[in-house]
């Protein structure tokens, strides 16, 4: 079956007694047991709930993966499957991170010994410079990351992990199981903020886990029910009701932004823009290889720092707001909201800095969006010049 019609279809058939279409939320943590030792497959909600199962399998099947995890958070999906690593533990981790992933790593997991190094996953020198035999256990990679559009290519780093015997993970969140399923390219374990595109709606926080093989399936279950970040109920109907639209909204937020890119590149207030559907993008080829296509979310410079922050006041459709994915198009500034956690040092080596704007292009018509700019540009550039910013 096609991907349009399992998303279409996810939990349509799992509910046997009323045949309701919409599986029902089960808002229950526990369930009664037929008699001694028996269980009806639910115990506890901490452990399994029908309405969150529903859900697990669907993102396991849509990953290619074997198991399914949903979690409160993308955040609690990390940390979850960072406390697989121990006290001595080392992971090569992309540059361009998501600044929460890079928090977590640095002001949390450096205090239980496990300890990162970050580089261009897509260059196997640097992989192979910063490789600690015997300690290192794993690559992180983000791809395309957040903000700079970098693009790794997924298969050759899993190549190179696999003969160390490395685990690969992959933050799939900027593009989703509908665009690329990094464990068909031979990835170890794939995580979300299913907050953004799986969700889709600005309107419910979640984190997934896909995890390939038995063993690490059953090592990343422990964990889950172990440390008890799991997604209620309600949430987990909620995300389910997002997916089931993911295919329609990701072939929108594409279309719009490669017609918004395209309209920035000629635009004479914007120096640069990262976006890898742009044939001039370097990791254009690689994208197109590993991926059916592209996210909606790409990130551009102005030509001067000073029009940012009349750009984001003009701005009347586009909200200035701090997340990516929705169906609304908000513009992000990395440098003072998402990645504030990066120190200056890093930021500025890989490119984010203060005339970077991140555009998560939602799925209005693309006409109105580029009107919006385009004025809110033409009035941040006359404030600049007649010396009112
Ligand atoms: C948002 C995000 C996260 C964190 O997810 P939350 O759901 O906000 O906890 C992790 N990775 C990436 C790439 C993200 O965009």
């Amino acid at each position: 079956m096609k991907i349009e019609s399992k998303l279409a279809q996810i939990g349509s058939v799992s509910e046997p007694v009323t045949g309701a279409v919409s599986f029902p939320i089960y808002q229950a943590t526990a369930f009664r047991h037929p008699k001694l030792g028996q269980s009806t497959g639910f115990d506890y909600s901490r452990t399994k709930n029908p309405t969150r199962s529903v859900l697990e399998e669907a993102i396991a099947e849509l990953e290619s993966g074997d198991r399914g995890f949903a979690l409160s958070s993308g955040m609690a999906a990390l940390q979850t499957v960072f406390a697989l690593f121990s006290q001595g533990d080392h992971l090569i981790v992309s540059v361009d991170l998501y600044g929460g992933t890079y928090r977590l790593l640095e002001k949390v997991m450096s205090r239980f010994g496990v300890q990162a190094t970050y580089v261009d996953t897509n260059d196997l020198s640097e992989l192979e410079s910063v490789y600690r035999l015997g300690s290192t256990k794993a690559v992180l990679i983000e791809t395309p990351t957040n903000p700079l559009m970098m693009v790794t290519d997924i298969a050759a780093v899993c190549q190179w992990a696999k003969e160390k015997e490395l685990l690969t993970i992959v933050d799939n969140t900027l593009l989703s199981p509908f665009l690329q399923r990094p464990l068909e390219l031979g990835a170890d374990i794939v995580v979300h903020s299913a907050t953004k595109y799986l969700g889709g709606h600005n309107d419910v926080l979640a984190g997934l886990i896909v995890t390939k093989g038995t063993e690490l399936s059953e090592k990343i279950f422990f964990l889950y029910n172990s440390i008890g970040a799991v997604l209620g109920p309600q949430d987990s109907w909620l995300l389910m009701r997002g997916m089931k639209t993911l295919a329609l909204r990701m072939e929108r937020h594409e279309y719009n932004a490669t017609c918004i890119a395209n309209w920035l590149l000629e635009h004479p207030l914007i120096t640069d823009v990262y976006y890898p559907a742009l044939a001039s993008h370097p990791g254009y080829e690689i994208q197109k290889k590993q991926s059916r296509g592209n996210t909606g979310i790409f990130s551009f410079k102005v030509s001067d720092a000073r029009l940012v922050e009349p750009l984001l006041r003009h701005l009347e459709l586009i909200a200035f707001a701090e997340s990516l994915g929705g169906v609304e198009s908000l513009l992000t500034y990395p440098a003072v909201q998402t990645h504030a956690d990066i120190p200056v040092e890093i930021r500025e080596r890989v490119g984010v800095d203060d005339r970077l704007l991140r555009f998560s292009v939602g799925i209005e018509h693309v006409d109105d969006l580029i009107a919006d700019l385009s004025r809110a540009l033409d009035m941040a550039q006359s404030e600049l010049a007649g010396g009112t910013v």
